[in-house]
């Protein structure tokens, strides 16, 4: 089999991050990327085409967040929460009051946060019911503090559209953590937000690239990565680097005999908590149902510097393939079996196929740079991207090649009732999601 090119996956990451760059879910970057990966999967593939789906973009023209200290407002970075509304062109003010979820949940009362600015100490409601109460005590909005990374500017995230859907939202904005300190140390006393813009309906899509085997009944392999980015960032690892691992395997595959099929696919709004992905599966349920076998997931996993990590949602006789393929390859990684929604590859596993996650982490709670404006070039490694390609080139062609398929082609059952929960609870199931309550949507 032929060698990735670390020249080929330069020049498609250069032209995803830097003359697309940022990728935001439905906005015209994230159409240019999609027909860019779409025309480089059609040079190499039998079949390709976009699925689009509907979306809730991001659509943010300005965002100003203002602080009073010492009697005088000052100006701080911020970013507008995915799936969060902004404030329709008006200015909302309030007192500022610090949040620590950790412990402010225990209080049976939250009436006090009512009409306050609330400066939280984390960027996930963990729970449907923390969510609840927090809207219900009426807040004017909420600063996010993103207590995983400690950084000086303001990261992006998004609220779960689940809770959205459920229970409404307000306008939720991502802070940086080193200012939020000073504004401890300098007693602000408020804090005024003016968004214009914010979400309205719009569509992105997946791209799928189909290379068929010869026996049409042996089974379909896949493969993916998602091409859109968080807000402020043109995420290089997170995540050209999985559509181009997809796009060079792709092309070292495609001259080779095979007896199953694989399909490539560059997923759209995983941002918003695996949106494409889980259309994908929705909309191919009977399809992967008799033919699905396994999924292959690169979602960041090409930072300069870090360790390897690899998530497991399949059996013992797939990761000993993949562990012996990438180790004859001097790539080793750390190891991991627990249930992670957060990713393209749970859909999949949702509709029953097993899968891994090529990942890799620089810091103890995952990558310094994670959705931050510096997710650059200068961050990742073009020699691992190509080491990722090599891996997942000759475990998807044995995969595909075995007279019996080299391993259990269905979710291993230890995973299956948490896994069925969570589709449920995050993903609202295989019926999907209510639609988005019109009123957050701008007009
Ligand atoms: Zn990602």
């Amino acid at each position: 089999m032929k060698k990735a090119s670390v020249s080929r996956i330069r020049k498609d990451m250069t032209h995803l991050v830097e003359k697309v760059g940022l990728r935001l879910a439905g906005s015209a970057e994230d159409r240019a990327a999609m027909e860019y990966i779409a025309d480089q999967f059609a040079l190499a593939a039998d079949e390709c085409s976009i699925e689009e789906f509907p979306v809730i973009c991001r659509d943010v023209k300005s965002e100003v967040l203002e602080i009073r200290i010492g009697g005088k407002w000052q100006k701080f970075p911020a970013s507008l929460f995915g799936s969060a509304p902004g404030t329709h062109g008006k200015t909302l003010s309030g007192k500022i009051v610090y949040f620590a979820p950790q412990t402010d949940f225990q209080r049976a009362d939250l009436s006090y946060l009512k009409d306050k600015v609330v400066v939280f100490w984390g960027t996930h409601i963990e729970t449907p019911d923390h969510y609840r109460r927090l809207l219900e005590a009426k807040p004017a909005f909420v600063l996010m503090t993103d207590t995983r990374y400690p950084a000086n500017c303001a990261l992006a995230d998004g609220l779960f559209p689940a809770y959205v859907r459920k229970y409404g939202a307000l306008p939720v904005m991502n802070v940086a953590y080193l200012d939020v300190i000073r504004w401890v140390d300098e007693k602000a006393t408020d804090a005024r937000l003016k968004i214009v813009g914010g979400l309205r309906q719009s569509t992105s899509g997946n791209v799928v690239a189909t290379l068929y085997g010869s026996d049409p009944g042996a089974g379909i392999l896949y493969m993916g990565g998602h091409h859109d980015t968080q807000a402020g960032s043109v995420g290089a690892d997170d995540n050209a680097m999985g559509v181009c691992t997809a796009m060079e395997t792709l092309r070292l595959l495609a001259e080779e005999p095979r007896k199953r099929t694989i399909k490539f696919i560059s997923f759209g709004a995983e941002e918003q908590l695996s949106v494409g992905s889980a259309e994908y599966v929705r909309k191919h349920r009977r399809e992967i149902a008799a033919q699905g076998k396994f999924m292959v997931n690169v979602d960041s996993a090409s930072s300069k510097v870090g360790w390897n990590t690899m998530l497991w949602q399949c059996d013992a006789r797939a990761r000993k393939l993949l562990t012996e393929i990438a180790h004859k390859r001097d790539y080793y990684f750390t190891e991991s079996t627990e249930l992670c929604p957060y990713g393209d590859h749970f859909p999949f596993c949702a509709a029953g196929l097993p899968a891994f996650w090529f990942g890799r982490e620089n810091c103890a709670t995952g990558r310094y740079f994670h959705h931050r404006p510096d997710d650059d070039l200068t961050k990742v490694s073009f020699d691992l991207i190509a080491q990722v390609a090599d891996i997942s080139a000759e475990f998807l062609l044995k995969a595909a090649n075995a007279p019996a398929l080299p391993f259990a082609g269905k979710l291993p059952e230890e995973f299956e009732a948490a896994t069925a929960k969570c589709w449920r609870d995050l993903f609202g199931g295989w019926k999907g999601f209510a639609p988005m309550p019109e009123e957050l949507l701008e007009k």
